[in-house]
């Protein structure tokens, strides 16, 4: 359960204090360290959670490692049953985690309750399905010579992996990345964002002792050094975050030598051409860039307006910007914003929007931190800005929207992939072979075309940022299952002769032989099968050359030679 206050030395972790428990007298244990999460609405201390560091994190991947092969055992159905239970647990508490959810995020109310329904949604995914993205594959053998081999690739989990989340939607993928892992029969350890691990550790404790899980699943609590020390034992990462800590992470893991899957930061373009449905576009614009104050990885951070349309879609924007309540959020749906996760967070916030107005940008709503106690930051439209500014190129966790206007699409293309990320986009037109093929154009993991974040929610699709924004993909059907397992090819001879022709010993006969007949299976034309060997290959093409060799002549670049 959650350590609450705390008496002791306190250092720093993320910005909340951290306690050091003073050693019972008479004995020298180690020091337990805790730090203070506190609510980014008014600051105060909402629990105290354990600092683990690399020793407490070496121990708890050592039983998982204990722990994980009898939940392989299980297989996918009795695992299942697991999760499973999970399940119903997570609808029995579903308005408490979302209350802690809330205390820690600061989130409106509709916001906080969806993480878990949305979490359950993959759960229910993957634990229909794992016994099928799971079961043994059997190919069939490619030629002759491997004609007599049962051919299967197991789908085999790595016993512990790791799941490193950020702190905008703790719940949903700190679940969205454990449970497809756990159903694979790996065991996991997450490690939630110091800024929100409550709402997670009471998941995970509710496994334990309420459902009474196997152990193989455990929370490991702390700032960067404990995610660190998590890479330094797990044996599969699956990371959600900042592009500078993925590429830490990718560093360790090469030198481990162990794989990872990295979900990292976006600058997600919106292309409105002029003959998109502004209604549809405007509320979508608004939602995609406000929702969660903007802290979402694909939430709308930079929009491009065909010139025609420019204006009525500005004033449609503006219109709901104007409308949106923000205040302190509780448990109804009278808040549209809450606060931002961190003051550290407001502060990038007002350094992008202070430079863009610096520098030419107007804000037409909001445009400053909201005149209330709390990291609140107004929503925000900001005009006349252009590529240049901070506020298009870095990406924004915050509730503010940059309007651009473009000459047309080619433009818009142009400028939504001039940019180092590549997360996600959207593309809105009423003609959608048009807005398919303009997604074709964009460097980005997903494209939606007349839609937000729609991507995120249909899990047959890999979701997965190109450029700086990730590397690997979560869900995207039986990938994001499989991806937790090391395939394992196994052959099984179906006939056991004493000896092959292949093995021991070495002769002349059994030599030619065995090359006649690789000749025989992989030569391309009767003559080289039969051992005829082409003596000039300056003369004239045989029969079976013919229509290759002409067509690899018309497909030849010209080189220097040919000028
Ligand atoms: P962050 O990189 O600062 O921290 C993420 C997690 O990594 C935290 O738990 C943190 O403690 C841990 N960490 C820090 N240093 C570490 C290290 N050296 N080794 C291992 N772990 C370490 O990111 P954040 O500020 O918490 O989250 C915001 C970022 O997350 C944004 O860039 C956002 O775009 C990204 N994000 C991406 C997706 C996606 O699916 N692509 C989804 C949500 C958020």
């Amino acid at each position: 359960m959650l350590l609450m206050g705390g008496s002791g030395r306190k250092t720093t972790v993320g910005g909340s204090a951290r306690t050091t428990a003073a050693d019972p007298p008479g004995r020298a244990s180690p020091p337990v360290l805790s730090f203070d999460v506190r609510s980014p609405v008014d600051g105060s201390v909402v629990a105290s959670v354990p600092d683990q560091g690399a020793e407490e994190v070496r121990a708890v991947v050592a039983g998982l490692r204990r722990n994980q092969p009898p939940w392989e055992a299980l297989g996918p159905t009795g695992r299942g049953q697991w999760v499973g239970r999970l399940r119903d647990w997570l609808f029995d508490n579903d308005e408490r985690i979302a209350e802690l959810l809330q205390r820690e995020t600061g989130k409106p109310w509709q916001e906080a309750t969806l993480e878990v329904p949305l979490a359950i949604d993959s759960l229910e995914y993957y634990r229909k399905g794992a016994k099928k993205f799971l079961a043994d594959a059997h190919p069939r053998p490619h030629d002759l010579l491997t004609a007599t081999k049962k051919l299967t690739i197991a789908y085999r989990p790595y016993p512990v992996v790791g799941v490193i989340c950020p702190w905008n939607n703790p719940v949903l993928l700190a679940l969205g990345d454990a449970l497809p892992a756990l159903l694979a029969g790996a065991a996991v350890a997450v490690k939630p964002s110091e800024l929100t691990p409550l709402a997670t550790r009471e998941i995970v404790r509710g496994w334990r002792e309420d459902v009474g899980a196997p152990s193989v699943f455990e929370c490991v609590t702390g700032a960067g050094e404990t995610g660190a020390a998590l890479v330094d034992e797990a044996d599969y990462i699956q990371f959600t975050g900042s592009t500078r800590t993925g590429r830490r992470i990718a560093q360790r893991a090469a030198e481990r030598l162990i794989p990872y899957s990295l979900e990292l930061g976006g600058k997600d373009a919106m292309i409105v051409l002029a003959d998109a449905d502004l209604e549809r576009a405007a509320n979508a614009a608004v939602w995609g860039g406000m929702f969660n104050s903007g802290q979402t990885c694909t939430s709308v951070e930079r929009v491009y307006v065909e010139e025609p349309v420019y204006d009525e879609f500005v004033e449609l924007v503006v219109e709901r910007v104007r409308r949106l309540r923000q205040r302190a959020p509780g448990q109804g749906y009278d808040t549209d914003i809450g606060a931002l996760s961190s003051e550290a967070q407001l502060g990038i916030v007002e350094r992008q929007v202070s430079e863009a107005l610096a520098t030419g940008a107007r804000a037409l709503v909001g445009g400053k931190r909201a005149d209330v106690p709390g990291a609140f930051f107004e929503p925000t439209v900001l005009v006349d800005v252009d590529q240049s500014m901070l506020c298009m190129r870095e990406e924004t966790f915050g509730p503010t929207l940059p309007v651009m206007k473009v000459h047309d699409v080619d433009e818009a293309i142009r400028l939504a992939n001039d940019s180092s990320y590549g997360l996600s986009a959207s593309v809105w037109t009423r003609d959608r072979a048009r807005g398919e093929h303009t997604a074709r154009r964009l460097e980005a993991g997903a494209v939606n075309v007349n839609d937000m974040f729609a991507n995120i929610f249909a899990i047959p699709l890999p979701q997965g940022g190109w450029k700086q924004s990730g590397v690997g993909a979560r869900l995207g059907g039986a990938h994001g299952i499989r991806k937790y397992c090391r395939p394992q090819a196994v052959t099984a001879t179906r006939l056991t002769p004493k000896s092959e022709l292949f093995w021991y010993p070495y002769t002349a006969r059994r030599g030619k032989l065995g090359q006649r007949l690789l000749r025989l299976l992989l030569a391309r034309d009767w003559n080289r099968r039969l051992g005829r060997r082409r003596r000039d290959p300056d003369g004239p093409p045989d029969q079976g050359e013919k229509y290759e060799d002409q067509t690899i002549r018309n497909n030849a670049e010209p080189g220097p030679s040919s000028e």
